[in-house]
Order: C-alpha cells, then sequence, then structure tokens
C-alpha cells in the first residue's frame, strides 16, 4: 500500500519487475516508510483498486533503515523499515523483567542504523512505590549513557502526552520484548488504533514468502508508528569486535583518550573507558553489554 503524505489515503501498488531484480542482497525491495516513485491509474486515491493497482517504478535513497538476517546462515537481509525519524525502545523493570543487556543491544543497533532513539520505560506504575531504588538506578545508568527516557503508563496515563510530543509529525519505530506494552501505548497515543489486531506473530516472519510484514500507523495526533513485534525484529547486524565501542556513546566520548589505538578497552594500559568505568563515569552495566557483545563476536568468528 503506498500514501500520499501528509494525508493518508493508502492504495494498493505493484513492483515493476526491474525493481525486484535489482536488489539481490535483500528479500523485500520496498519496505514500510520508503519513499517511492509511482505511477498510478488515477489522481485519485480512491479510484486506485486492487485490480488497477498504482505501479511502483523506483525506490527513493533511504536516510536510514533497520535490517533482519533472514536466517543465521544466508547471507540475505530482510528491511524492517525506513526513513524513521525517531525510534522507541520499549522496556519496563518487571513484566517482563528487564534484561539491561537486550536493551543494550536495541540501542546499539540504533546507533548503527543511525536512528536516533529514546527509551521508554514503561508500567511505572507497577514499581515507582515498589522499587524506586531499582528505578533510580536504570535511570542513573542511561541518563550517563547519554540516553533520553521517557517514563510511561499505558494504564495510568502518566506520560503519554510526552510521548505524543515525541511522536508528533514523525515516522516512529516502537521495538522491544513483547509484553512491555507497545500496542498499549499505542492504543494510549491514539484510542482508534489496536496493533494487536492483524499483527503478524515473529514466529510468522520465519515463513520464506513473507512479503509485507510491518504495517505503518497514523496517529491522529500527527506522526506515522511503526510497530515491530518482539525484540528479534531487531537483528544485529555483524559488526567488528574494535567497532563496537563506537555505538555506546559514552564510551566512544572518552575513547579518545586510551593509550592504544585500536583500543578494545579490556586489558590494555591507560585504557581511559575503563578509567571512567572505575570512577563511575560509565556504568559497570553498560560496560558489561558491551564485554558481552564483543564476547559473543568472538564466538561467531
Ligand atoms: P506488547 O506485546 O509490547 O504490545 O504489550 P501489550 O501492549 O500487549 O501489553 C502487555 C501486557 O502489559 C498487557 O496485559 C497490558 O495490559 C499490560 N500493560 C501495558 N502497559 C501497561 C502499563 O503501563 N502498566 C501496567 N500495569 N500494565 C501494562
Ligand atoms: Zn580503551
Amino acid at each position: 500500500m503506498l500514501s500520499c503524505l501528509p494525508d493518508w489515503a493508502p492504495f494498493p501498488a505493484v513492483l515493476k519487475g526491474k525493481i525486484r531484480l535489482k536488489s539481490n542482497d535483500s528479500t523485500n525491495p520496498v519496505a514500510v516508510g520508503d519513499r517511492v516513485v509511482f505511477e498510478a491509474p488515477s489522481d485519485n486515491p480512491s479510484d486506485i483498486t486492487l485490480e488497477n493497482p498504482a505501479t511502483i517504478a523506483g525506490v527513493l535513497d533511504r536516510k536510514n533503515y533497520v535490517i533482519r538476517k533472514s536466517t543465521n546462515l544466508s547471507r540475505q537481509s530482510h528491511v524492517i523499515a525506513a526513513n524513521i525519524d525517531m525510534a522507541f525502545a520499549v522496556v519496563t523493570l518487571y513484566f517482563p523483567e528487564i534484561k539491561l543487556p537486550f536493551l543494550d543491544r536495541m540501542l546499539v543497533t540504533c546507533e548503527v542504523y543511525g536512528v536516533p532513539v529514546t527509551i521508554v520505560l514503561n508500567k511505572v506504575d507497577l514499581y515507582r512505590e515498589e522499587a524506586p531504588e531499582y528505578m533510580s538506578d536504570f535511570l542513573s545508568i542511561y541518563g550517563r549513557a547519554g540516553y533520553d527516557v521517557v517514563q510511561t503508563s499505558a494504564w495510568t496515563g502518566e506520560g503519554i502526552d510526552a510521548l505524543r510530543e515525541l511522536t508528533a509529525g514523525r515516522v516512529c519505530l516502537f521495538s522491544g520484548e513483547s509484553g512491555v506494552g507497545k500496542s498499549s501505548l499505542i492504543k494510549a497515543l491514539d484510542p482508534s488504533l489496536d496493533p494487536k489486531v492483524g499483527r503478524i506473530s515473529d514466529v510468522h516472519l520465519q515463513g520464506k514468502h513473507t512479503t509485507s510484514l510491518y504495517e505503518m500507523y497514523r496517529l491522529s495526533s500527527g506522526g506515522c508508528v511503526i510497530d515491530t513485534p518482539g525484540l528479534r525484529g531487531f537483528g544485529l547486524v555483524n559488526l567488528e569486535k574494535e567497532e563496537i565501542a563506537r555505538y555506546f556513546p559514552e564510551m566512544l566520548k572518552v575513547a579518545e583518550n586510551c593509550r592504544f589505538t585500536p583500543c578494545t578497552h579490556t586489558h590494555e594500559p591507560g585504557c581511559a573507558v575503563k578509567e571512567a568505568v572505575e570512577n563511575g563515569e560509565i556504568s559497570p552495566e553498560r560496560y558489561s553489554s558491551y564485554l558481552g557483545m564483543i564476547e559473543e563476536d568472538r564466538k561467531f568468528r
């Protein structure tokens, strides 16, 4: 489906054979969020039907995009979404219990793809009173890393106005583990939407002939939302071990002061990153995620 923004009147479109063939490294030549050149049988979107669809003649250059690998073995990748203005990494401290390395992986992925990211800490109604220290620890870890955290509750409505302001006029990607409240938040932003209905499960994405996987919703307050089911929707690209620290903004900031270049920030003397961890400027949790990522990288090589 295509839509002429800022209007929202989606109409069907098919690909010209030519672009189908051109893209050989990704399984889908067009992804949600793409801007395209098209030919239409009519100027009026409502006259364009499945029997008489528009034809996509070309895909314009993407500002950014996120991909997932089709399978572990194949080199092919699937473009999840393109031209994203802001990603929202949705987490909650409990139900399901947060896994910081997962969140850090999402953040690194956004940094790699050049997608600005904001953390959404949802379900605060459940633990602000119950576990205030846990919550302030979380805020301190990600505050030091330089990320904005919006505290929300889809239940009480807390933080929803702030989130609405951040999503207004933007193409937004909501990502996060299943159960953290992505669809509840989208519904809170715009009660006329219900992403749970018709959402394609992550399991389904394993199928071979999947074509259009992700959907874009239009918020009544302006802006669009792409809802990605589950964390696995967000595959990590292959990074060289030496590269990973570049995508931890707080490490990047101090790494130029390391005595050695390149520095893996693990065992080298005079490492400015390790020093920053020792003096508390960089949180041990983030550093430990970093170590986990380079360890994993080693395993796959
Ligand atoms: P999704 O899988 O990320 O889309 O998560 P859902 O929106 O389906 O939410 C999962 C569960 O968490 C549902 O039972 C929601 O009612 C609940 N939930 C969502 N947001 C909140 C919240 O802010 N506070 C509380 N207490 N529960 C929430
Ligand atoms: Zn170093």
